[in-house]
């Protein structure tokens, strides 16, 4: 996966240093020598990481990062902090200023390439999360945004798998007041404490007795209940490698011992804004999605939805050479209704319509609201004759129980027709049997109404 990596140094040898080895691995390296470059690159929209110089005159990397993000424009590309100096206090600033990340100069290989790979991997899936929420109109990705201080709500709740009594009662007072933590003595509990409940974050330590973290950690990545958790090791100075290896295997973050509880504490709060925007992104798509094929007025699917589906439906069958059917409903003199009882009447006879419709239909089978009073509703694996019998049971369900309506003291009688028809092995279409099934409505509203027809054809 290529990606376009911004260096910001003011000293060119160490820009130089970092482009050689990003170009070697084929990623496309932008350059800028001073905080303000970095923030017009940023700005225009082209950036995928930023590698980012602590030290430099003028703006330093700390308001750089503090900057790029407070502007909802940027705010969404993870920084990553070049330090020379391997100072906690300020890991830890950067980390207040909104960093995603740090590196050490001088800069190790492995660390450097892992760390730019999964930070491009974690922005494609907020940028494909953000253009999908960014192209519907019910929610606007700037009405997400303004709604960040959300991420920051709520007491999170974190997993510490530790089997050693003296660092989790430690690592339990550090985060006494920061988070709800619930702790797991040893590797199988914790394994299935994280399955059974949902965490924002698990913290677990290098130093298990008789397991090995990174299989775990793997574990978890296996789990859908837990593939999405962020995970961040508590590891010992030295284990590098183990490191290097965890990042690969997916883990998000690590802390070295001796842990520094701003530190700490630093770094879960990344990890939980991160896994709660995601979460926020993710959950407005899906509702947005869900949206834009539902009717807002019966909760049905709408035709957005019918003209789409219909067609991998009817191919199905027409493949497995399987029956499908479809019926047409209308309710009879529904702009009669309207005119006499008035809009609102006419709404509320929609919803339980709609209402029985649902009860009267099978899981699998495709109930939606055509337009106005129209419904169609499509059924796999039925055979017109079946079809005939159900869209029977339907006229028989309206017109045999008059409708409530909250404005009126009687019920009110109302009654559909139905058109039905069925799918034919050769030579038809999806247009075709809609056309029919329109046909046979048309002939039940001519002979009378509350009345089903079937397609003779
Ligand atoms: P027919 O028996 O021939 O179907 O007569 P009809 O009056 O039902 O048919 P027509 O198509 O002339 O009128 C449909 C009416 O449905 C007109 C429109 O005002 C009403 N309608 C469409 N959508 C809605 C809606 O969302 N709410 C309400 N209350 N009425 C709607
Ligand atoms: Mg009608
Ligand atoms: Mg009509």
């Amino acid at each position: 996966m290529t990606a376009r990596i911004l260096v910001v140094d003011d000293i060119p040898a160490n820009v130089k240093l970092l482009e050689v080895r990003l170009l070697a691995e084929y990623y496309e390296v932008l350059t800028a020598s001073s905080g303000k470059d970095a923030l017009e690159i940023c700005e225009s929209g082209r950036v995928d990481v930023v590698l980012l110089d602590v030290m430099m005159p003028e703006m330093d990397g700390f308001e750089v990062c503090r900057r790029l993000k407070a502007d909802q424009a940027t705010a969404h590309i993870p920084v990553v902090m070049v330090t020379a100096l391997d100072q906690v206090q300020d890991r830890v600033r950067g980390l207040e200023a909104g960093a995603d990340d740090f590196l050490t100069k001088p800069v190790n290989d492995l660390q450097l390439l892992t760390r730019v790979k999964s930070l491009v991997r974690l922005k494609m899936l907020t940028d494909e999360l953000r253009l999908r929420a960014s192209t519907t109109r019910n929610i606007g990705i700037e009405e997400l945004l303004s709604r960040r201080s959300a991420v920051d709500e709520g007491t999170p709740k974190v997993l510490l798998i530790d089997d050693q009594e003296s660092s989790s009662s430690q690592i339990a007072r550090m985060l006494r007041e920061a988070c709800d933590l619930n702790i797991a003595k040893d590797p199988q509990s914790g394994f299935f404490e994280a399955a059974e409940a949902e965490h924002e974050c698990v913290l677990i330590s290098t130093r298990l007795a008789e397991f090995d973290p990174l299989r775990l950690c793997a574990q978890l990545r296996t789990l859908d209940r837990t593939r999405f958790v962020p995970i961040v090791l508590l590891a010992d100075e030295g284990e590098e490698d183990r490191l290097l290896r965890g990042l690969e295997l997916g883990i998000n973050d690590y802390v070295i011992r001796p842990i520094d509880r701003q530190e700490l504490l630093a770094r879960l709060r990344t990890q939980i804004r991160r896994k709660r925007y995601n979460e926020h992104l993710r959950q407005s798509v899906t509702q947005t999605i869900e949206m834009a094929v539902t009717d807002g007025l019966t909760g049905l699917h709408n035709r957005r939805y019918l003209d789409s589906h219909l067609k991998t439906l009817f191919d199905r069958a027409m493949n497995r050479r399987r029956p499908l059917s479809l019926m047409i409903t209308d309710i009879d003199r529904f702009k009669g209704i309207n005119d006499t009882h008035g809009h609102d009447a006419g709404d509320e006879i929609l919803r339980e319509f709609a209402a029985r419709l649902r009860k009267n239909v099978r899981g699998i089978d495709l109930a939606c609201r055509f337009g106005g009073e129209e419904f169609v509703v499509v059924m796999p694996d039925t055979d017109p004759e079946l079809a005939n019998i159900v869209a029977e049971r339907i006229r028989a369900q309206i017109a045999d129980k008059p409708f409530v309506v909250s404005s009126l003291a009687e019920p009110l009688s109302v009654t559909i027709s139905i058109g039905v028809s069925g799918i034919k092995h050769s030579g038809d279409s999806v247009e075709a049997l809609m056309k029919r099934a329109d046909k046979a409505l048309y002939e039940a509203k001519n002979s009378g109404r509350n009345r089903v027809v079937a397609d003779a054809a």
